[in-house]
């Protein structure tokens, strides 16, 4: 593995590298019982910190509660390791992978309730998921022939390994067809997410996304950017986004914590507006990048310092708005 980290947190204690291992009859491997996460460290004038530590450990216990996983771990433990695995590693930019998965006891489809159950963290550096240059001119995206999971088959709100088989088929299909990345519709048709990012429509003066109803992840970053857009007074909504208003949209973006704020230029090879990032989405990525590296007021509180005993960091774009609510107004 390339940028391959040190030390890693292995049930409880920072193993090296080659330490870190599972055996083949892990339950998570051969049933996808696994949940994770993925967070993002980034560096600060105090030094390393995480973006959003409690809202993504806060999913991943969620994400556990859903499948019946019990992390064998205290929510402190987890928190800590996610700290010790950056500093440890002597990271600052990295991004941190908890994962809890069913460990190797029987391969019975139906766990039982003393089925041990492993948890690592680990931390490497990782640039956006979908490369520099994407963030600059935005990427080409089909609409994928896979859809979306469904609620009534999957919780899908939890991040459980075994969704992102889903997610592997759309990325795939849509490289394997030329483009940078899919996303995904539900079985009406409508627009949901994309292989690992929720997905943001600017139309006719409005940003637009999926609510939770449609079986999107509840994304953290998409979270960031509903709270970006009530301090910059956009009208938002969301709601149903069928394939076509895609096509006529003024700006597209997706989103998440691996992606950041990605422009999307072209969907199905149909140009967005002039097929440049717009300007609402540059908005988005400089605000978003004030946010992780603590250059704003009101997203202090989202920054766990990685070593709190460094000076904390004074935000040079201060900010009078407090604010209150990420949540839209359902249509
Ligand atoms: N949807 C999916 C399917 C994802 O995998 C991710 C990445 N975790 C997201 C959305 C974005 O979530 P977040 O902003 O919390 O990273």
């Amino acid at each position: 593995m390339k940028n391959q980290p040190k030390w890693i947190w292995h049930n409880g204690q920072l193993v090296q590298w080659q330490d870190a291992t599972v055996h083949v009859m892990a339950h998570g491997l051969h049933y996808g019982s696994s949940v994770f996460e993925g967070i993002r460290s980034y560096d600060t004038d105090a030094g390393p910190a995480i973006f959003r530590l409690d809202e993504h450990l806060q999913r991943l216990f969620d994400s556990c509660k859903m499948y019946r996983i019990i992390v064998p771990f205290s929510y402190e433990q987890v928190k800590q390791a996610c700290c010790d695995v950056v500093s440890k590693n002597a990271l600052t930019g990295a991004y941190i992978r908890p994962i809890v998965f069913r460990d190797a006891e029987s391969l019975g489809l139906c766990p039982g309730d003393d089925h041990p159950v492993s948890c690592s963290v680990m931390a490497f550096e990782w640039g956006p998921l979908h490369g520099a240059e994407v963030l600059e001119n935005g990427c080409d995206v089909c609409i994928s022939s896979w859809k979306r999971l469904r609620s009534s088959s999957n919780p899908v709100l939890s991040k459980a390994g075994g969704h992102y088989l889903t997610s592997q088929l759309i990325s795939l299909e849509a490289k394997n067809n030329g483009y940078d990345e899919g996303i995904a519709v539900n079985e009406a048709g409508n627009l949901t997410e994309g292989a690992g990012a929720n997905v943001f429509v600017v139309r006719k003066g409005k940003l637009l996304t999926p609510g939770l109803g449609q079986a999107i992840l509840e994304g953290i970053t998409r979270d960031t950017v509903l709270r970006i857009a009530n301090k910059l007074d956009l009208e938002l909504l969301e709601t149903e986004i069928s394939r076509e208003s895609l096509y006529t949209a003024d700006e597209i973006f997706m989103c998440g914590t691996a992606a950041e704020i990605a422009p999307i230029r072209s969907v199905d090879r149909i140009a967005i507006a002039n097929g440049k990032p717009g300007p609402l989405t540059r908005q988005f990525q400089s605000e978003y990048k004030n946010c992780v590296s603590g250059k704003t007021d009101y997203a202090s509180e989202w920054l766990t310092l990685v070593n709190p005993s460094l000076p904390t960091p004074t935000p040079s774009a201060t900010d009078e708005l407090q604010l209150q609510s990420g949540e839209a107004t359902n249509a």
